[in-house]
């Protein structure tokens, strides 16, 4: 064996040492290869048992039309070392002294024996090829289908392991919340973020009809074709290809919604629809159980997280002391709190912390005002405060207290401490006034503290004016 070609082998190995990606090693192959040969194409192809196709591992694992003459090549290389000029050929003892001019060859990628993809080489021109030519491209597709085992495995456990966090997640949701106007969208950002390449919708049923949920318009009527043949009995729909698949939500042996998924490039693969199944399966539990407490909770007056008021008890609660004040002229204060940033503490943290931070917030709320003041959770991570008997000039000292108070309140999240900030604004009751006009006023000083910087206390008075 020459120099050259020893160099050569001993190269290959180091082409790939460390952690890289299927596009890297395509990239470092031709860059390498360039040395050796004039080449006008090198092309990496998998098969993909799940959709049964040939996928180009460089072009974003696309998958090759039914008609490329690439399945061709794919079956006629299975149990063979090369295709050249159309035609398998295998290593010793089959092929002998040859000396061939050739401008393209393919060889196999090899696992445990198994062909499991093919690499594709032209040539810029006809080359004359001999036995230690082949005998080095062996041991040189060898390689490659060693290192890309690895990376596609690694793929396809990232995916797997981002997928168990997801249905973990999910499953953390269903302890803590019960909000469906919190939970849906969570649901929906999860699947999205999570099944690449696919729109997905989720839909409720109520009145006998699926209403969509998540996201904010679906104007695919395929969509809607799919979802309305949902019967209790159908696992799942394919339709349009196996583009769209529908997933009932089903609980009680009922359905109470629906999953729907549109892929935008292939077919679902058995692989996203074994993941869909399972996820609207999770998803069901979760939305059903807030559906149950959503009716439990029509007769609670308390918010189940943090145990203030809850939005419909403070609606209530509203309307009695504006009356009382309107009738005994005595002054009333609207305070309206939102946590900054909060939705960065999810993301961090994760929504379990997230909950924790909410529940220490309304405890400091709670901690600071005075026993006829009305606090409430009027929304995710939004706090309604009603301060009665309380001129604006009170309210700005309470309201100031209550903010230092948070920001210097460090918060226990995974072993170490965190700490929020709010953002507060303050209005005070005129006579003429209604309540939701109040809190509109209270609402537009919050947006005055979130615009002017967040983590301070702002009047509406300017407003006012
Ligand atoms: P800003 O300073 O502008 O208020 O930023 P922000 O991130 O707080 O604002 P945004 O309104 O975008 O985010 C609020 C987030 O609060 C989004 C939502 O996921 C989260 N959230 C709402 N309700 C709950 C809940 O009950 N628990 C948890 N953990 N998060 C919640
Ligand atoms: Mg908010
Ligand atoms: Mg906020």
């Amino acid at each position: 064996m020459e120099n050259k070609e020893l160099y050569f082998l001993s190269k290959v190995s180091d082409l790939f040492a460390g952690e890289i990606n299927i596009s890297e090693l395509i990239d470092r192959l031709k860059e390498f290869l360039k040395e050796y040969i004039e080449f006008e194409k090198l092309a990496v192809y998998v098969f993909d048992s799940t959709t049964n196709t040939i996928r180009n591992c460089e072009d974003n694992w696309s998958i090759i039309e039914d008609n490329s003459p690439i399945y061709e090549t794919y079956e006629k290389i299975k149990e063979h070392d090369f295709v050249i000029n159309s035609k398998a050929y295998k290593l010793p003892p089959v092929i002998g002294e040859i000396n061939l001019s050739i401008s393209s060859i393919f060889m196999p990628l090899i696992k445990d024996g198994e062909t499991f993809g093919i690499i594709e080489l032209i040539f810029a021109k006809e080359m004359p090829v001999d036995r230690e030519f082949l005998f080095l491209m062996r041991v040189f597709s060898s390689q490659i289908s060693l290192k890309l085992q690895n990376i596609v495995l690694n793929e396809q456990s990232k995916i797997n392991v981002e997928f168990h966090d997801s249905m973990k997640n999910i499953a953390k949701i269903i302890e803590t919340q019960y909000e469906l106007n919190y939970i849906v969208p969570l649901i929906g950002e999860m699947l999205d973020r999570f099944i690449s390449d696919h729109l997905i919708y989720i839909f409720l049923r109520s009145d006998d009809e699926f209403k969509l949920v998540w996201p904010k318009a679906c104007n695919d009527e395929r969509i809607y074709e799919a979802i309305n043949q949902l019967t209790i009995d159908t696992e799942y729909i394919l339709t349009n290809n196996d583009k769209i698949g529908a997933f009932p939500l089903i609980s009680d042996n009922e359905i109470t919604g629906c999953i729907a998924a549109r892929s935008t490039l292939d077919k679902l693969s058995k692989r996203d629809i074994s993941y869909l199944e399972q996820l609207t399966r999770q998803s069901a539990i979760t939305i059903n159980r807030a559906n149950t407490y959503a009716k439990v909770l029509q007769y609670a007056t308390l918010d189940a997280l943090t145990g203030l008021n809850n939005r419909r008890q403070f609606e209530l609660r509203l309307k009695q002391e504006i009356a009382s004040t309107k009738r005994q002229k005595t002054p009333l204060c609207a305070m309206m709190i939102d946590i900054d940033y909060f939705k960065k503490v999810n993301d961090t943290y994760g929504h379990a912390s997230g909950d924790s931070v909410l529940r220490t917030v309304a405890s400091i709320i709670k901690e600071h005002l005075r026993e006829s003041d009305i606090p409430s959770r009027y929304g995710g991570e939004e706090f309604a405060v009603l301060l009665p008997f309380t001129k604006i000039e009170e309210a700005k000292i309470v309201g100031e207290r209550l903010r230092k108070a948070v920001e210097e309140t460090p918060i226990p999240i995974d072993k170490k401490n965190i700490n929020v900030t709010i953002s507060m604004g303050l209005a005070e009751f005129r006579q003429e006034e209604t309540g939701e006009e109040l809190f509109g006023y209270a609402d537009k000083a919050l947006y005055e503290a979130k615009e002017s910087g967040r983590n301070r206390v702002c009047v509406n008075s300017d407003v006012k004016a």
